[in-house]
């Protein structure tokens, strides 16, 4: 969820506090209003008008700016938009601690979190079963999962390296917002472990993907034409991450920081 527009001249918004002065700076301001909205500004080089992003993760809400630009214009930007900020806010998708009961997404089926008299983690049914102590049942999922993840990505990387005629130099997991998959310049692969979560087709794009960027380290059309290659119906899979992938970092595993 984005926005975006020119420079407003009329008078700032309430500010209350600030956070690292200084070259590229990140301000914390609030837009007044019941109840005031947080604002983030960022300065970058980038930016060549005011964009204003709210995350669909937690909500946090993000003006962007030229380095140059006047601050309190910026804030009548966010002021200006403040109906579009509580919308967008209101839509983003709230955290979920896991614990037993939780229904998890597990390559696209949905499993509840059961205790059980089992030593480790199984998967029976529409459950899965973890020992009982409810305390460590949220990490307990999450290894079972990484788990699962490392043998599905390192399959699937193994499976579309073999087809594309190019080794790749490792497959290891991470648990990046930002990106789903990378692939280095020396061909390791990285992927968010969270892709175990997703339909099968989904988890394979990924893995498809970053083994096309073997052979190609940029986006360019002939990238695309490797993906394809690879995986002729990865559309599907793609527009399924860009739409629904944000819900796959609702689940919180550990508590926040
Ligand atoms: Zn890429």
């Amino acid at each position: 969820m984005a926005c975006a527009g020119g420079g407003f001249a009329l008078s700032a918004g309430g500010e209350t506090r600030q956070n690292g002065a200084g070259k590229g700076a990140i301000m914390q301001r609030w837009i007044k209003g019941d109840p005031p909205v947080e604002v983030i500004l960022r300065r970058t080089s980038r930016a060549r008008r005011f964009s204003l992003r709210v995350s669909r993760l937690d909500g946090r809400v993000t003006l962007s700016m030229p380095t140059r630009a006047d601050e309190s214009d910026a804030l009548a930007f966010a002021e200006a938009q403040a109906d579009w900020i509580r919308g967008a806010m209101a839509r983003s998708t709230p955290m979920a601690p896991v614990g037993f009961g939780t229904v998890l997404p597990i390559e696209g089926r949905s499993v509840t979190l059961m205790p059980g008299a089992v030593r480790a983690p199984l998967l029976q049914g529409e459950a899965l079963i973890l020992p009982p102590d409810p305390a460590r049942a949220a990490l307990r999922a999450e290894a079972y999962l990484k788990l699962h993840a490392r043998v599905r990505l390192q399959a699937a990387s193994d499976r579309y390296a073999a087809l594309a005629g190019r080794a790749h130099a490792g497959v290891s997991l991470r648990d990046a917002r930002s990106r789903w998959g990378s692939c280095s310049s020396d061909g390791r692969l990285m992927y968010s472990w969270r892709l175990i979560m997703a339909p099968p087709q989904v988890l394979d794009y990924v893995a498809a993907h970053e083994v096309a960027h073997l052979l190609e380290m940029n986006h360019s059309p002939a990238f695309w034409a490797v993906v394809r290659r690879l995986m002729p119906d990865y559309q599907t899979h793609r527009r399924w991450l860009k739409s629904r992938g944000n819900d796959l970092h609702r689940h919180l595993f550990r508590p926040q920081a």
